[in-house]
């Protein structure tokens, strides 16, 4: 049965029509705002359909900040708001521009190689960005010896383990907080419990964790992994909202967290009265502005990450 939507939904939907507003939401959102949505996805799946905005005037991006820059950068001159411009990734922070300066100073002509979880600013000194789900294949396109890579220590030792090229850690104590909560013991506890379940695991998780898990892989990837497979219980390794999203898409299957409290409070900062206000007022403040030197240098690297495909499971199934 389809859930009713509450009064301030409705607001927003009607008001959506009206500003000619598309809403787009991280699957990280908390499920009100992933149900008002129109369209849900990864970081790389939502920059994708930023750049494919036809007959809007207006996008709201629910997400983290450095989202919403990649949003406005390929959006062709379409203004992106964020509900919230608090909503900084603490993992992005890690990596500042003058950090990456300073490496390739140590490291001369080493290529620099970014997780999209990084600002604007940060993004200008690198050669190439990657997701989570596209690491390994931009490492190796690049066809280097070595690489400089950063900010996530967790998803550089991923990368490490599945390419010859050497990774050299930006910044070595680089990581997502909330990733880093979930527990290889609790993953295999959870599997004894559920003997039929698979563990899917976000890189951004540590390697302990990546090791007990069945798949390793990006939000996109366990979103068509839960669809398509023919296993009905998922024991999922990543922030809440995904987990909940996945539950209310297949009632049919039992999504599992690996632990409940896997909550990401910048992404929580959105929330719809957040949006409804954006709507109503479009405040200045809420407008993402990238200066014009880093938005030209962010798409040209992301131009080349174009060239690979970034989906699909990063380790395949065990079993
Ligand atoms: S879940 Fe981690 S990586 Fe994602 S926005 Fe939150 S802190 Fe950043």
């Amino acid at each position: 049965m389809k859930k009713e939507l509450s009064e301030i939904q409705k607001k927003i939907i009607e008001l959506k029509k009206k500003r000619k507003a598309l809403i787009l939401a991280h699957n990280y959102q908390i499920m009100e705002i992933q149900e008002i949505a129109d369209f849900v996805g990864d970081s790389l799946q939502l920059a994708r359909k930023s750049a494919d905005v036809k007959g809007y005037d207006m996008i709201i991006f629910s997400g983290v900040n450095f989202m919403a820059e990649m949003a406005a950068v390929l959006s062709n001159g379409i203004p992106v708001y964020i509900p919230d411009n608090r909503a900084l990734c603490p993992l992005a922070a890690y990596v500042s521009a003058e950090k990456i300066r300073e490496m390739k100073k140590k490291y001369p002509g080493v290529p620099v190689v970014v997780y999209v979880n990084t600002t604007a600013e940060a993004k200008s000194e690198a050669d190439y960005i990657c997701t989570s789900g596209s690491a390994v294949e931009v490492v190796e396109l690049i066809g280097a010896d070595r690489v400089l890579f950063g900010p996530d220590a967790h998803l550089a030792e991923f990368v490490r383990a599945h390419t010859d090229v050497e990774i050299i850690d930006i910044e070595p104590r680089g990581h997502c907080y909330v990733h880093r909560q979930f527990d290889a013991a609790q993953i295999i506890l959870l599997k004894e419990e559920y003997p039929d379940a698979i563990a899917i695991a976000h890189p951004e998780c540590s390697k302990e964790v990546q090791e007990v898990s069945d798949m390793v892989g990006s939000t996109g990837m366990m979103v068509k992994t839960v669809a398509e497979s023919d296993y009905k219980t998922f024991i999922i390794a990543t922030e809440l909202g995904l987990v909940q999203q996945l539950q209310a898409q297949h009632p049919d299957k039992r999504i599992i967290p690996a632990y409940d409290g896997a909550v990401c409070q910048q992404m929580k900062k959105q929330t719809l009265e957040k949006i409804l206000y954006v709507l109503e007022n479009l405040p200045e403040e809420n407008l993402i502005k990238v200066p014009e030197e880093y938005a030209n240098h962010l798409k040209l690297i992301l131009d080349r990450m174009s060239k690979v495909k970034g989906q699909g499971p990063a380790r395949a199934v065990k079993h």
